[in-house]
C-alpha cells in the first residue's frame, strides 16, 4: 500500500532509476495504471475499500469528516492538526485509532485479516487505518506514544492480525523497530523494518505492508514531488527483498500486490464550506452545546469532496441549491426517492441501478438526463466516461451509504475544501473528487494467482484477489 501514489509519478520514477523495486516487479508482473477509487477519494473510505473488498455502501465509513447521526457528533480522522484540534485531539484519536474499526467499519463484513484468519492463515499488518483481525492485541506499556496518551486513550486491546505494529502503539513483538510517534516522514522506515523482521523470521504467510509517507510529501509538495517518495518507499520494500535472501529468492517464495489508494493533484484554490452556508443555514459546530435538532445542516469538508448533513428534510432542496451555486464544486449529487440525480455543468442526470446500460464493472443502470453532466457517452450499451471513471457506482455508493450526508459534493480541478481547522494543501497535491486525476491508483500483480483479466479495474478488486490466491471464497 503506497498511499497516494499517482500512476504518472510512480512510471516516471521508474524510468528515472530511482525504483528498481517496483521496476522489477512491473517487469515480472502485471501493472494496471488505473484501478479506480471510491468516492470520495479519501483514504478513511479508500482504505476500508481496500481492505474490504466492498465501497462505503457496506463498509460504512463515508468520508475522512462526517457526521455521526446515531451520536449526534461530528467524526474527524485527521483531515490535518488544525481540524483534530477543533474538535479535540483526544476524540480524534479516539475515533482514528478505536472506534473507525470497530464501531464504524460495518460488522457483517469481514476484513482481509478477518477472511485470512478464519482460514489458519498467519496474517501480519503494519500501521494502517484497517486493521481489524481476529487476534487480541493490548497496547503496549513502555512506548512513548503510549505513556502520552496511555492515562486516558490508549488502554484498551484491539482485534487486529495475528501480527499487529501499528505507530508504538501496538507491537505484538519486540522488533526494535521505533515507530517515532508515527509522524510522517518516519512512518516508511518504521513500516519497513518491521516488514523486514517479519520477512527474516518468516512470521506471515500474509502481510499487508503499508507506506503511508508518500501521500503526506504530496500534499506538502505537489504530486511532482512524488519522486522522492515513491523512491523511499521502493528502498523500504527493497528492504523486504534483502531481508528474504535478495530479489530472486523473495519473489519465488511471495506474491506481492502494489495498490494505492488514490491518486493527487495540484490544489490552486480554496473552497470554505462555511463561508458559503454562513448567513444562509444555522451551522452545527465542531463544539456545539446545544441540543440535538437545533442546527439546520452539518457541513463535512474532505479535502476535494464534501459532504453535507441536512437535518430537516425540508430544507434539503435549498441546501442543493446552495451548494450548486458555489463557484469550484463541480458536482453535487443526492438521492430523490429510488434514484440518484448528479448535477454539474447546467445539467442533471439521473440514475438507479437497472438493466438498459451497463459500466465497465458490469453493473447495470437505468439512465436519463444529461450525459455530458459526467462527461459520459454510451456505446454499445456500455456508459462510459474517461473524465469520470465508474462514476455511477462510485456515486451510488456514496449517497447509498447510510452514514453519508443527504448532499455529497466534488470539487473541479485545481480546488479543495478547506477542512475545519481552516487547513488546506494550496499548492501541494490532493484527492477526493469523482474526477480521474484523483481517482486512478496503480496497481501491480506479481506472482498473484488466478487470472488478471477485468475491463475495469478498481482498489476494491484487492481483497478478492488475495483471498483466491490463498484459494479462499
Ligand atoms: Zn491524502
Amino acid at each position: 500500500m503506497i498511499d497516494g501514489a499517482t500512476p504518472a509519478m510512480l512510471e516516471r520514477a521508474v524510468e528515472a532509476g530511482r525504483a528498481p523495486t517496483l521496476a522489477t516487479l512491473i517487469e515480472r508482473g502485471r501493472y494496471i495504471p488505473d484501478a479506480v477509487s471510491v468516492f470520495p477519494s479519501v483514504t478513511p473510505v479508500c482504505a476500508a475499500a481496500i481492505a474490504t473488498g466492498y465501497a462505503q455502501d457496506r463498509h460504512h465509513i463515508p468520508s475522512m469528516n462526517w457526521f455521526d447521526r446515531s451520536e449526534d457528533r461530528y467524526v474527524e480522522y485527521g483531515s490535518s492538526f488544525r481540524a483534530s484540534l477543533r474538535f479535540g485531539l483526544a476524540r480524534q484519536l479516539t475515533d482514528t485509532i478505536y472506534n473507525m474499526n470497530d464501531a464504524h467499519l460495518a460488522s457483517d463484513i469481514r476484513t482481509v485479516f478477518e477472511a485470512l484468519d478464519d482460514a489458519a492463515l498467519r496474517t501480519a499488518g503494519t500501521t494502517y487505518l484497517m486493521y481489524r483481525g481476529r487476534h487480541r492485541h493490548e497496547p503496549a506499556r513502555d512506548s512513548l506514544l503510549t505513556r502520552i496518551a496511555a492515562a486516558s486513550l490508549v488502554r484498551r486491546p484491539v482485534m487486529g492480525p495475528r501480527e499487529l505494529f501499528y505507530a508504538d502503539i501496538f507491537a505484538s513483538r519486540d522488533t526494535g523497530c521505533h515507530g517515532s510517534l508515527g509522524l510522517p516522514g518516519v512512518r516508511d522506515r518504521h513500516a519497513g523494518c518491521v516488514g523486514s523482521y517479519l520477512v527474516e523470521y518468516d512470521l506471515f504467510d500474509f502481510l499487508l505492508l503499508s507506506l503511508p509517507d508518500n501521500d503526506n510529501h504530496s500534499h506538502r509538495y505537489g504530486p511532482e514531488g512524488q519522486l522522492n517518495s515513491i523512491a523511499e518507499a521502493d528502498r523500504q520494500l527493497a528492504r523486504l527483498l534483502t531481508a528474504g535472501g535478495g530479489k530472486e529468492r523473495f519473489l519465488k517464495e511471495h506474491a506481492v500486490i502494489v495498490v494505492a489508494d488514490h491518486a493527487h493533484t495540484l490544489i490552486e484554490n480554496t473552497i470554505s464550506l462555511v463561508s458559503e452556508f454562513t448567513g444562509f443555514f444555522d451551522i452545527r459546530r465542531p463544539t456545539d452545546l446545544r441540543e440535538p435538532g437545533q442546527a439546520e445542516v452539518a457541513l463535512c469538508p474532505a479535502a476535494r469532496a464534501a459532504m453535507v448533513y441536512v437535518f430537516d428534510e425540508r430544507l434539503r432542496d435549498r441546501a442543493i441549491d446552495r451548494a450548486r451555486t458555489i463557484a469550484g464544486v463541480e458536482h453535487v449529487i443526492w438521492r430523490d426517492g429510488a434514484e440518484a440525480v448528479v448535477a454539474g455543468n447546467g445539467g442533471e442526470l439521473r440514475f438507479a441501478p437497472g438493466s438498459r446500460v451497463r459500466d465497465p464493472r458490469g453493473r447495470g443502470w437505468d439512465v436519463h438526463g444529461d450525459l455530458l453532466v459526467l462527461a459520459a457517452r454510451i456505446e454499445g450499451g456500455v456508459v462510459l466516461s474517461e473524465r469520470f471513471p465508474d462514476a455511477l457506482g462510485r456515486a451510488w455508493d456514496a449517497i447509498a451509504c447510510p452514514t453519508s450526508g443527504e448532499v455529497l459534493l466534488s470539487a473541479a480541478e485545481g480546488f479543495e475544501f478547506t477542512d475545519w481547522g481552516g487547513a488546506s494543501h494550496l499548492g501541494g497535491g490532493s484527492h477526493g473528487s469523482l474526477g480521474a486525476g484523483d481517482s486512478l491508483a496503480p496497481l501491480i500483480c506479481c506472482g498473484v494467482q488466478g487470472e488478471l483479466t477485468r475491463e475495469q479495474w478498481s482498489i476494491k478488486d484487492v481483497t478478492p484477489l488475495i483471498k483466491r490466491h490463498f484459494g479462499l471464497r
